[in-house]
């Protein structure tokens, strides 16, 4: 049996006929750029999320790029970053001539350890980026604490955390001063190319926003600032107006898997709960914990990513290729491992989570449109790994 890690073409045929229409429409207006498309897109959202103000962009690294630059970070100030992300979260902070400054990660969530933050904070020290990894929130309320203790702004990553709520039922990106998102086809809410999404509550930093978001000119032509052309195009916002609607139930679904593998590893006998945190004996697999798992929190887990930690994570990778069965690492390299980042000096023992999980973790295929059969096979191959291992 063949288990794709994301199969994009059966999420397609399940909508091809309002996709298909949305798109021509666009055609047939040759109207492509900041258009009525991305204005009622950028409603939408901002209804979805639960804040005044959201802005479609060019990608997800350029919404994180923007936000910084919205928020003048520049040569010379340092901006706190988890180790084990994308490479964007990173990337961008660099790109401003600003210094990212690594923090590990949470040795459940793998999320950015609010408790190795505080360490980190200098008087340099302008803004915190947490990413909200695989699709679950990172513990928020540490996060605004030592921000506002600070003085410092909060960019959230929310690339993978489309719709994902934190405990208290505030959706992600709409807590910190900037929430940042993306529209990668591969993101649980895909565009039919690049797009991204800059969301706040602050008037005057949606103002700057959007005029960054045109090379800073205000009116054309005049520019107080240097921005950059950061554009969302019509037909990438027809096609998220057409998907919108369904991306609860997609999430729904997601989880339902996620459910599904959970309950498939016990049986197998190869993991006995959530969350434990580092290869024992009883535990073969260790499991994803959703830690805000809740009664009164629907989206506590969007499962962007599955991701499991296994011993022998390499040799597995190769075996489930063998049957067919795509997986994934995200991420094997953590920025303090990264080559460009060498000249930062950081301590690898510094980071003792991230390492581990850039050996260990191993994301399985979770897109909302699996069968129980295809799942139950993952299962089934990798319990026969574990067997003959
Ligand atoms: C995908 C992703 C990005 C970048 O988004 P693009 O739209 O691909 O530019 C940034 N951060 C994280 C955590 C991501 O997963």
């Amino acid at each position: 049996m063949k288990v794709a890690l994301l199969d994009l073409k059966a999420q397609y045929n399940t909508i091809k006929t309002e996709l298909d229409e949305a798109l021509i429409k666009v055609a047939v207006s040759q109207h492509f750029i900041l258009g009525p498309e991305v204005t009622k897109m950028e409603k939408s959202m901002a209804e979805y999320l639960g804040c005044k103000f959201a802005l479609g962009v060019s990608s997800g690294t350029d919404a994180l790029l923007i936000a910084l630059m919205a928020l003048d970070i520049k040569a010379g100030d340092e901006v706190i970053v988890p180790t084990y992300s994308f490479f964007a979260t990173a990337g961008v902070v660099a790109r401003l001539n600003a210094t990212p400054v690594f923090v590990d990660s949470d040795p459940v969530t793998f999320n950015i350890d609010p408790k190795e933050i505080e360490k980190r904070i200098t008087p340099k020290t302008k803004a915190i980026v947490p990413v909200h990894l695989y699709g679950q929130s990172s513990d928020m309320t540490a996060i605004m604490e030592l921000a506002n203790k600070h003085n410092l702004a909060v960019v959230e990553d929310g690339a993978q955390a489309i719709g994902v709520q934190y405990k208290d039922g505030r959706k992600v990106g709409t807590i910190g001063t900037i929430g940042c998102f993306s529209f990668f086809p591969s993101k649980n809410l895909g565009c039919f190319g690049d797009g991204g999404l800059v969301v706040t509550n602050d008037e005057a930093l949606a103002e700057r926003l959007r005029i960054m978001r045109v090379h800073g000119g205000k009116p054309k032509y005049y520019h107080k600032v240097i921005g950059g052309n950061f554009r969302i195009d019509e037909i990438q916002s027809a096609v998220l107006n057409v998907k919108l609607p369904h991306l609860e139930g997609w999430s729904a679904k997601r989880r339902e898997n996620a459910t599904l593998y959970t309950e498939l590893f016990k049986k197998a006998g190869l993991a006995e709960e959530e969350g434990k945190l580092a290869l024992d004996e009883n535990n073969k697999v260790l499991l994803p914990k959703p830690v805000y798992k809740s009664d009164t929190v629907t989206n506590y887990h969007i499962y962007n990513q599955y991701v499991i930690r296994v011993e022998k994570r390499d040799e597995l990778k190769k075996f489930l290729g063998e049957k067919e069965i795509g997986v994934e690492i995200y991420y094997p390299v953590p920025f303090h491992r990264q080559e460009c980042f060498a000249f930062l000096n950081e301590k690898e023992s510094d980071f003792p989570v991230a390492n581990y999980a850039a050996e260990h973790s191993l994301a399985l295929p979770i897109y909302p449109e699996l069968t129980n059969e295809q799942i139950a096979y993952v299962v089934d191959c990798i319990a026969e790994f574990i067997k003959a291992n």
